[in-house]
This record gives structure tokens, sequence and C-alpha cells, in this order.
């Protein structure tokens, strides 16, 4: 029988059918999750396509422009905004981005005066990484890192925990490897919003240009999908307590989809802010001592 991969409860859900695979949700800690989860090997072959433009035709220009010429455009602040909050936090400056991609990030943290280190499983990423911005990159899994000397102070992932096999190991291993007290940052897709509930409707109205439409909410890379109170669920379990969350909308600049598509979304969005139903989950959480059993 297929159980809940964070709380283990059988109590679980068929949320949406997308062609032959399903979303299956738990009832009793709200996570949901790709059935039948598929293996690491297909997961690196579908990352290592879009980094080379050849996944989703939307976000191609992402995976174009994220050099050194990146522009002053909203994805930058988000970044800036949570260095500092970052480093009201902690006095240490020792941080680790896990799922670094092309490293826009790390390369403005070392800028702000962070001590930065990298992690990505796609090979051309960390290529360009180290090319472009002259970074510490590893080509590594992160659930299969060896030990490092020193503890971080923070620990970084954007847009990364909805892509991994079992979020739960990736949390218990960035709890190992922070410092007492270490600060976890996580960004990610958030189910419980306006756009998903969209999403979820038209999935099951059955109609089929709209139903593909919202299936690339679901692209395949995507494993995981969390609510806030399953995020909170997981992160407790792990040994973490939250400080600061927020939901908000995500930058549409560069995404390469057609002006009314842009529109409507735009309007969407707006609405989702009213109703305090925005797409993306921003959590900084801090080590705590007690580890539950996960
Ligand atoms: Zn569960």
């Amino acid at each position: 029988m297929t159980r809940c991969i964070i709380c283990d409860s059988d109590r679980l859900l068929i949320w949406l059918r997308l062609g032959e695979q399903k979303v299956l949700r738990c009832r009793d800690c709200d996570y949901a999750f790709r059935y039948p989860i598929p293996s690491q090997e297909e997961l690196d072959s579908y990352m290592l396509a879009s980094y080379k433009g050849e996944g989703l035709e939307e976000t191609k220009d992402i995976f174009a422009h994220c050099g050194k010429g990146y522009g002053d455009d909203p994805i930058i602040k988000e970044y800036q905004e949570t260095l500092a909050r970052l480093g009201y936090y902690t006095d240490g400056r020792h941080l680790l981005d896990v799922g670094c991609g092309p490293g826009t990030f790390l390369d403005l943290a070392r800028h702000s005066g962070w001590s930065v280190l990298g992690i990505d499983s796609c090979p051309s990423a960390c290529a360009f990484a180290e090319k472009e911005f002259g970074l510490q990159v590893l080509n590594i899994q992160f659930e299969e890192a060896a030990p490092w000397p020193t503890p971080f102070d923070v620990i970084t992932m954007w847009d990364f925990l909805e892509h991994v096999l079992n979020p739960a190991v990736v949390l218990t291993k960035a709890n190992d490897k922070l410092k007492n007290q270490g600060l976890l940052f996580l960004a990610l897709p958030n189910r419980r919003s306006l756009i998903y509930d969209l999403a979820e409707v038209l999935i099951k109205a059955r109609l089929p240009l709209l139903r593909d439409q919202a299936q690339k909410l679901f692209h395949f890379s995507h494993i995981s999908y969390f609510s806030m109170v399953s995020l909170q669920n997981l992160l407790q379990r792990t040994g973490f307590e939250i400080i600061e969350e927020h939901s908000m909308n995500p930058y549409l600049g560069r995404y390469q989809i057609p002006w009314y598509s842009k529109g409507f979304l735009q309007l969407v969005f707006n609405l989702a802010k009213l109703l305090k139903a925005q797409s993306r989950l921003w959590v900084i959480a801090r080590k705590d001592k007690g580890l539950l059993n996960v």
C-alpha cells in the first residue's frame, strides 16, 4: 500500500489525475506528491534538458539570461532582500546554496560579503556557474554529500525542495549540515493558492486545451506539492522552527508566454494578493535541537 512520504499515513486521496500519473494528497499532514514517483535518472535528464533550453518553451529565456549581465529585475531584488533578512537573523556568513543552478544567487551573496558554496546535480549548471562567475560548485546530489569540516550558518534552497524524491531526507541532511541555531531558507510553489485552485478546476473540467495549459503547473520534475501547513509539519519533523513565513506571487517578466496569457495570469495574481492566496512560499526556519522521527 502507498503511504505518505512525510508522515507514513495510509490515508491518501487522489487529488488530481495527470494522464498516466496521479497527484496524491495526505489527509493527515496535507502533503501532496506525484505518483508513481519518477526515478532519479528520469529527473536528472529532465533537469538537464530544461537547463539546455529543451524543456518548457516558457522557461527558455530564464535559463538563457542568468549570466553576469542579469538585470535589476524583481528576481534579483528578491535575492537581495532575502540575503538582507538572513543577515538580520545571523552574524555568521558561511552559506550553502543547494540546487544552485547557474549561480546567480551565489554570485550576489558573495558580493554581499558571504562566503559561499553551491551544490547542483546538473553538470551543465555547475560548469556554467564556475565559468561565468568563478564559483565553487559541487556537482553532487545533496543527500549524498560527504561531511564538511565546518557546518554552515545558512542553507538556502530556491525552487529545489519540490524536485527531490524525498524532502524529509533532504531537510534532515540540511539540519545535520547546519550549526546550532543555523538558518534554512526555502522558496517553492504553494499548492494552496488561487492559481493552483484554478488549475485544479480546469484539469477536472476535462476541456483538452485548457487542461493542457493548466497541467504545465504540474510539470514532470515537481514531485512534491506543498502547502504552508504541510511545510510547517515537515519542518517541525526535521528539527526546524519557522521564524518568518510569507506567500508571494512569482515574477512573470522572464516567462516566454503570449501577452494575453500574461495579462490573464497577472489578473489572477493581483486577485491572489487580495485573497492572500499567492502561489509561492517563502520561509526562514532556524535549526532546533530535537529531531522528531521522520
Ligand atoms: Zn502525511
